[in-house]
């Protein structure tokens, strides 16, 4: 299925047509869980949790994140940590939302496999790019762009980061809005690889005509995606179709 994209953009851009392929950022394309990880262990290296929690930060030692997780209580069930204890829950989940929409800790997602190699495809194939993330420009701007640079991401006139102006707009709105904007450039294909099924439920209503690939990572569990999309675990271009 990726490399039948792939082969459609390139004939795109041989007949003199315009595509864009649209990246969302979080569980698309990278993986947040070391982000996570990185979040809760300092959390636990400050001596003020320490001394407050110290039950608690003990467990610590044998926490893992992993790729399903979405948030931070997974990881934290699995380390023994089960939630009765209403201060340390409440300190915890404020440390990680400071700490995780913030551009402090970006370096540390990983990539999804095949990742890079697909956008770099994509763009010598010579279709646009637009990285569309829930992220916002005030918490999350700087460090947004700067690693998109460090991995080598395309960034250019015709590759670009969009991010919300504000952090209080809604992802599924924002997302959408960006595509019926995009709709006036006349392209002749858009695709839009995404983990959300709420945005992905919200922008078949205006954009059914957006070709949309489910990326199964992780997700809110708010909604079940679209049925019939093609969905992908990886970017890996040998991979067999589910
Ligand atoms: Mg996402």
């Amino acid at each position: 299925m990726l490399s039948e994209i792939l082969t459609n953009i390139s004939q795109f851009t041989t007949q003199g047509k315009k595509s864009l392929v649209v990246f969302d950022l979080d569980s698309t394309l990278f993986d947040v869980s070391p982000r996570l990880q990185r979040i809760l262990l300092d959390f636990a290296a400050q001596p003020l949790n320490q001394k407050r929690f110290p039950q608690q930060v003990a467990l610590f030692k044998n926490i893992k994140t992993l790729q399903t997780d979405w948030g931070i209580q997974g990881a934290l069930q699995r380390a023994g940590l089960d939630g009765h204890h209403p201060e340390f829950q409440d300190a915890i989940r404020e440390y990680w939302q400071k700490n995780f929409f913030s551009n402090h800790y970006l370096q540390f997602d990983d990539l999804y496999d095949g990742a890079l190699e697909f956008t770099l495809a994509v763009n010598n194939a010579g279709a646009e790019i637009a990285y569309l993330t829930g992220r916002d420009i005030e918490r999350m701007g700087e460090g947004s762009l700067e690693v998109l640079k460090q991995w080598g991401f395309p960034l250019h006139d015709k590759a670009k980061l969009i991010l919300k102006p504000h952090r209080s707009m809604d992802d599924a709105q924002f997302k959408t809005d960006y595509f019926i904007e995009a709709d006036k450039d006349n392209y002749e294909k858009i695709y839009f690889f995404e983990n959300e099924p709420v945005n992905l439920v919200h922008l078949a209503q205006f954009c059914p005509h957006v070709e949309m690939i489910f990326f199964q990572s992780t997700h809110a569990g708010k909604a079940q995606p679209p049925e019939n999309l093609p969905r992908i675990m990886n970017f890996l271009l040998s991979q067999k179709e589910s």
